[in-house]
């Protein structure tokens, strides 16, 4: 009897969110990403060929949606389709000299070898450093809603400070950084913004394997070759002029050459009382042209203004750009189409435009449909956008961004991006066990995947963010079945011509999954909620900052 109550009940509930949210099309998702990873767009580069294909084709499927125009103002005071990116490219020129002197005796660095040294970003058209002091700083964190300072006021103008990767408790496994799972403060591009803050000439990460998430040739792959940031205003303050990495037994060799042993510092490293030590008798000397300058490229913006409080804005994200034409793979395609990274996620973000212009009554929010260009450069979009918002962060509620969405079967899990305590989450988890969907955590939480997607940008900012994934759990095939797509896709596809649109590519797990993020939207859009960080995060602080402006 009870039970029959319980399953009329549930019935009922499900036909009740059936007439909410809308139904997503599988045939149309897969036309659209057929479309967005087609040869004629040619990988979808940046200031490309590509982009001027792709930035039309969105202008007018969103336009076709229902969408306003939510880009930047022109002339005549219309917001357009687009919001330019202005992007600094900068490139060594030809190899960079590098020496170390131990006790007044130079050797030779090799770029790629025991170093990774990264074309300037402060802005520096040469960089010019004659036996600069090195200071071993710890982890290079000052976290003072911790009470953690690895700097303790040391004087680093004029020198290179030398960190460790990842956070101090990664190795401890337990302490005021969440344990192995990594915070912010465990990410390079933070270590870098804190060595700027703190003065110093330039920084060196020493790398790890296991705090690092990956080998010498991930950092030496995407550390020695052209590098992009978003143009700044004050790029020297957040770029020391040099960045770099250590390759690790380099390092602890170095240390040793100057007395100290690295074990035992990094121990200390792990407790506040840590002091920092400058390496004695320890010098670095480099000579190298940076050859920068500034491209533009353009985040596509299609807005539907709010009903009752159009300054409040629900923002739904996902990077258009993948990497362009480049090295052939075996069968000579030199075309990486991005199929998969990222036409699903910009796909589904058309759709959901579609959805929400057709939504009646309108939101009493306003939403966005952000799809950002450069992610695959460093985050770069959504990091422009979330520097100069076009709708200002204090009243934006939330962003959800989708990156690389499963475009096969339905799946019984989904999961995020990394690991963070958030409301936006909650009700996330909430809302997708309504369609019977559960949330798996990120398996990996000391890889710092939260850093790595375009939600970040904001986040940092205090704008509670996060980014969607797709189960591995497969309702046709359970979890076998999805972790040997997923391991075959990294394999095989992920980042090579051959992500690819396929044919047999049904859409239905998307089309459920885009269901679930439209209801979460939609109740934030005709609500009045503020969801907010959970006590402790560190992104907690900087939206309380802007709780005025949200009464
Ligand atoms: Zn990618």
């Amino acid at each position: 009897m009870k039970l029959l109550a319980a399953s009329l009940l549930s019935l009922a509930v499900s036909s009740a969110l059936a007439g909410t949210a809308p139904r997503f099309d599988p045939q149309q998702l897969s036309e659209m990403v057929k479309t967005l990873s087609s040869d004629e767009f040619e990988g979808r580069a940046p200031a490309s060929a590509g982009e001027t294909r792709t930035v039309e084709y969105l202008a007018e499927q969103m336009r076709a949606a229902g969408l306003q125009p939510g880009g930047d103002l022109g002339a005549d005071g219309k917001r357009g389709w687009t919001q330019a990116v202005p992007l600094l490219r900068a490139e060594i020129v030809g190899a960079p000299s590098l020496s170390v002197a131990v006790g007044g005796q130079p050797q030779p660095l090799a770029q790629g070898g025991q170093i990774a040294v990264r074309a300037a970003l402060d802005g520096s058209k040469a960089v010019s450093i004659a036996n600069a002091p090195l200071v071993f700083a710890g982890y290079g964190v000052k976290a003072a809603e911790r009470n953690w300072d690895d700097f303790k006021g040391v004087d680093l103008r004029g020198k290179i400070a030398v960190v460790l990767i990842n956070d101090p408790d990664f190795e401890t496994g337990q302490g005021d950084f969440g344990g192995p799972a990594m915070t912010y403060y465990g990410r390079w591009t933070y270590k870098y913004e804190e060595a700027a803050r703190q003065g110093a000439l330039g920084l060196l990460i020493v790398h790890e394997t296991a705090p690092a998430s990956y080998g010498w040739a991930t950092v030496k792959n995407s550390n020695t070759n052209t590098m992009f940031d978003v143009v700044r205003e004050q790029p020297g303050a957040v770029h020391p002029r040099m960045e770099g990495w250590l390759q690790r037994d380099f390092a602890v060799d170095l240390f040793r050459r100057a007395g100290l042993d690295f074990e035992a510092l990094k121990r200390q490293a792990q407790t506040r009382a840590f002091q920092p030590v400058e390496l004695k008798g320890v010098t670095l000397s480099a000579d190298y042209a940076v050859d920068s300058k500034v491209i533009t490229s353009h985040n596509v913006v299609g807005r539907i203004e709010g009903r009752k409080r159009p300054d409040e804005t629900v923002i739904y994200t996902a990077h258009w750009d993948h990497l362009g034409v480049g090295q052939p793979d075996a069968k000579g395609d030199r075309i990486y189409n991005g199929a998969v990274d990222n036409a699903t996620g910009t796909a589904a973000l058309l759709a959901l435009g579609r959805a929400f212009a057709h939504a009646k009554p309108r939101p009493e929010r306003s939403l966005v449909f952000l799809a950002v260009t450069a992610e695959e450069k460093g985050l770069l979009g959504s990091e422009y956008y979330a520097s100069r918002p076009l709708y200002p962060l204090a009243t934006t509620v939330g962003v959800i961004n989708m990156d690389a969405l499963n475009p096969q079967g339905p799946a019984h899990d989904f999961t995020i991006s990394g690991s963070a305590k958030l409301e936006l989450l909650d009700n996330l988890v909430a809302t997708a066990k309504r369609w019977d969907l559960r949330y798996t955590p990120d398996s990996k939480p000391e890889a710092g995947y939260f850093f790595r997607s375009d939600h970040f940008p904001f986040a940092k900012r205090g704008v509670p963010a996060i980014s969607y994934g797709s189960g591995n759990d497969w309702v046709d095939g359970g979890v076998v079945a999805g972790k040997a797509a997923g391991e075959a896709y990294t394999a095989d596809r992920y980042h090579q011509p051959a992500d690819q649109w396929e044919a047999s590519w049904t859409f239905t797990g998307m089309s459920r999954e885009l269901q679930v993020l439209y209801t979460l939207g939609s109740e934030l859009a005709h609500g009045k909620r503020w969801p907010n960080w959970d006590a402790g995060s560190e992104f907690r602080a900087a939206r309380d900052a802007s709780a005025e402006q949200r009464k």
